[in-house]
């Protein structure tokens, strides 16, 4: 049996006068834009039933081991904080901020601003719109058969080009792929792969999205590859970690990796600790003071992270 505590906390923000403004209208505009296109669990399938449901930006959080999950929402009118946790602080399994919180957050939001005006914040004067390839949100690439238009920042937005359909080198069977320091002189083809950067081969690899990458590289190829480093995602650059003396937690490893590494290998303060799969997580106990952290993938491209360690 769980025991859940809930606290709601709503707010009237309009007309406060003591707030101070951290980022500009338009890129508020354009985030506020982004928290409203998650799928909502309250919105029925007729979108005519959903026209007096209020428009609503949101954002979840989950801690770590699952101690308590956040959903906070806000439009024009209101703000609303939902808290879901165990007040002595014990993790529950099932508990995330978008499974538990966020339901509740739609149930606040339908019965204080049903029916409300629906007026939505207006784009800044500076934003722009173009065209974008919806696959990455950069600027359309040659290979690139869809574009959508997006609004974007003049001289603040990146205008890198999409690479998401690269050409690769790969042989007859499309089992190798092979680059200019290992083509053979014979046999080889060129062929269409989805090129996704680190983070979002991932997202898909634990979606079961299919994607079609290029086949592993030559593994006689003696080239020394450049190109993406594994990214450490589980642990911060320059981070303090508080680890409880009395119920002291494991710290995670876990990485985007390019596409054509299977394997990577870990290393604290220099010192070997595991070749794992790619995608796969794992935990460690860290000591007390500054740590090193070093992710190797199987094409010797490496990334390190240092942190700080403090046992209370
Ligand atoms: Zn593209
Ligand atoms: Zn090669």
């Amino acid at each position: 049996m769980v025991r859940i505590s809930l606290s709601v906390i709503t707010k009237l923000i309009s007309g406060k006068k003591d707030s101070v403004q951290i980022i500009s209208t338009s890129a508020a505009y354009l985030l506020s834009s982004i928290l409203t296109k998650m799928n909502r669990s309250d919105l029925p399938n007729l979108f005519e039933n959903s026209l007096h449901i209020p428009k609503v930006a949101w954002k979840t959080g989950t801690s770590y081991g699952r101690r308590d999950g956040w959903s906070i929402g806000y439009n024009k009118r209101y703000t609303v904080g939902v808290w879901i946790g165990n007040f002595d602080g014990k993790g529950i399994p099932e508990l995330t901020g978008a499974d538990m919180a966020t339901p509740l957050l739609f149930q606040v939001f339908n019965s204080i601003d049903y029916n409300g005006t629906g007026n939505w914040y207006q784009p800044g004067a500076d934003l722009d719109l173009r065209y974008v390839c919806p696959q990455s949100g950069c600027v359309p690439g040659e290979r690139c058969t869809e574009k959508v238009i997006d609004y974007f920042l003049p001289g603040m937005s990146s205008t890198a080009t999409c690479t998401h359909l690269t050409a690769y080198a790969v042989d007859q069977q499309e089992t190798i792929s092979y680059c200019t320091a290992c083509l053979p002189e014979e046999g080889s083809q060129q062929k269409i792969y989805e090129n996704p950067p680190a983070e979002i081969l991932k997202f898909y690899r634990e979606n079961n999205v299919p994607v079609k990458i290029p086949p592993p590289h030559n593994p006689l190829c003696t080239r020394l590859f450049e190109g993406s480093k594994p990214r450490i995602l589980s642990l911060m650059e320059g981070q303090e970690y508080l680890i409880e003396k009395e119920d002291p937690r494991s710290l995670e490893l876990s990485c985007a990796v390019a596409a054509d590494v299977t394997t990577v290998s870990w290393f604290i303060n220099d010192n070997f600790y595991k070749t794992a799969k790619a995608g796969d997580k794992y935990f460690f106990s860290p000591v007390e003071g500054k740590i090193k952290i070093s992710c190797t993938d199987d094409k010797g491209r490496n990334s390190d992270v240092s942190i700080q360690v403090v046992f209370y």
